[in-house]
C-alpha cells in the first residue's frame, strides 16, 4: 500500500478523499467509491500504485487524440479501478473489478521501470488509459516526473470527474487530456452514477495549466444522441475551450450492462453535422468514415490522412497547413 494524496482526517479516524468530486468519507477498513483507495488505521492509502493491470502500445490515435504527436506510438498503462460506473463501460472487467470482485488485481511495475519501458520502446508518451487514471493518480504523478526528466510526455485519457486541486498539482506533467463529455446531467445521472458539472470544471482547469484537450462524446441511441445535449456540448466546447478544439463522435457498442443496439452512423454524421456550425476539427471514430482526417478548416486541403487508429500521412509543415499557413492547433512536433 502506498500513501494516498489528497486527503483529510475526520472524526473517528474517519478520512475523507479529496482526489475527485465524490469526496468519499471513508470508515477504518473501508474503500472509497472507486474501490481503490482504502482507511487504514486512519489514513488514507492507495492499493493500486504500481500495480498495472495493462501496459500495451498504441496508436496516440487509439486515445483518441488526432492532434498531439500524430503518427506515434504511446506506452499504454491502467490498474483497476474507477471512480464512475457507466452501464455501457467498454472496459467493465478492469474497470469496475474492486467493487465486483472487491479485491484488486495486477502486476507489480514501479514507475522507475515504467519509464525505463518507455525509453527503451522509444515512445514519446505514456498514456494513463483503459480505466481512470483519476484513481491511480500516485502512480501517474511519480511517474510522470521522473518521465519528464527523459523527455518523455504523459497523456490522460479521463472520464474528467476530478478535484481541481490534483489537476492544479499536475500542472507540467500532464502534456494531453482526451476528456469523456458524456451528455446530460441526466445522463450521468442514470447512466454513469455521477454528476456533470465537475466536468466542465476539470476541463477548463486542464485548460488553464495548459495541456492540450481534445473531447470524445461515445454516443448511445436515444440516451444522449438529442440534438439538443450535441448542440449545448458543442457550443459550450467553443466558448469556453476554443473552436479549435477537436471533437470526437465515437460509435456505442452493446456492452457490460447496457444492450441498446450500435450506433448507426447516420447518428454519428447528424452529431458531427451539429458539431461543425461550432468547433473546426470534428471527427467521427469507432468506425471507418471520411471524417477520420484532419482537413484545414480555412482552404480544406486535407492534412492528415489516417486508416482507422493509425495516421498514414500528414502535410502539415511545422504544424501548419502547406496549402494557405494557416496555423493548425494542436502539438506537431514529429513527423509521421
Ligand atoms: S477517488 Fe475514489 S475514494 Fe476518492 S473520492 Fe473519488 S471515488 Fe471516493
Amino acid at each position: 500500500m502506498h500513501k494516498a494524496m489528497f486527503w483529510s482526517s475526520k472524526a473517528d479516524k474517519k478520512v475523507q478523499c479529496h482526489l475527485c468530486p465524490r469526496e468519499c468519507i471513508i470508515d477504518v477498513g473501508k474503500t472509497g467509491f472507486c474501490g481503490v483507495r482504502q482507511n487504514s488505521g486512519g489514513s488514507l492509502y492507495s492499493l493500486v500504485y504500481a500495480k498495472p493491470v495493462s501496459i500495451a502500445i498504441d496508436p496516440i490515435e487509439k486515445k483518441p487524440l488526432f492532434h498531439f504527436l500524430p503518427g506515434t506510438r504511446t506506452l499504454s498503462i491502467a490498474t483497476v479501478g474507477c471512480n464512475l460506473a457507466c452501464k455501457h463501460c467498454q472496459n467493465w472487467e478492469i474497470s469496475q473489478y474492486p467493487r465486483l470482485r472487491g479485491k484488486i488485481a495486477g502486476e507489480d511495475k514501479t514507475p522507475e521501470q515504467i519509464v525505463e519501458m518507455a525509453v527503451k520502446l522509444g515512445v514519446p508518451s505514456i498514456s494513463w488509459t483503459y480505466t481512470e487514471p483519476t484513481v491511480f493518480y500516485e502512480f501517474f504523478y511519480d511517474t510522470a516526473k521522473l518521465a519528464k526528466k527523459r523527455g518523455i510526455k504523459q497523456v490522460w485519457v479521463s472520464n474528467g470527474f476530478t478535484s481541481i486541486e490534483p489537476i492544479k498539482k499536475a500542472k507540467g506533467l500532464i502534456d494531453a487530456v482526451n476528456i469523456d463529455w458524456k451528455g446530460s446531467n441526466k445522463f450521468y445521472r442514470d447512466v454513469c452514477s455521477a454528476w456533470r458539472e465537475p466536468i466542465k470544471k476539470a476541463l477548463l482547469t486542464y485548460k488553464e495549466i495548459g495541456a492540450w484537450i481534445e473531447i470524445t462524446n461515445l454516443i448511445i441511441p436515444t440516451l444522449n444522441d438529442s440534438t439538443k445535449d450535441i448542440e449545448q456540448m458543442c457550443k459550450w466546447v467553443a466558448e469556453n475551450l476554443g473552436k479549435g478544439t477537436p471533437i470526437h463522435f465515437s460509435a456505442y457498442y452493446p456492452c457490460y450492462k447496457m444492450d441498446k443496439p450500435p450506433t448507426p452512423v447516420a447518428t454519428l454524421e447528424k452529431a458531427a453535422a451539429i458539431a461543425e456550425k461550432h468547433l473546426d476539427f470534428v471527427y467521427i471514430g469507432n468506425t471507418f468514415h471520411d471524417k477520420n482526417h484532419t482537413f484545414c478548416p480555412k482552404c480544406h486541403k486535407m492534412l492528415i490522412e489516417r486508416l482507422g487508429n493509425s495516421a498514414q500521412k500528414t502535410e502539415l509543415v511545422d504544424g501548419k497547413c502547406p496549402g494557405c499557413g494557416e496555423k493548425i492547433p494542436g502539438v506537431f512536433r514529429q513527423k509521421v
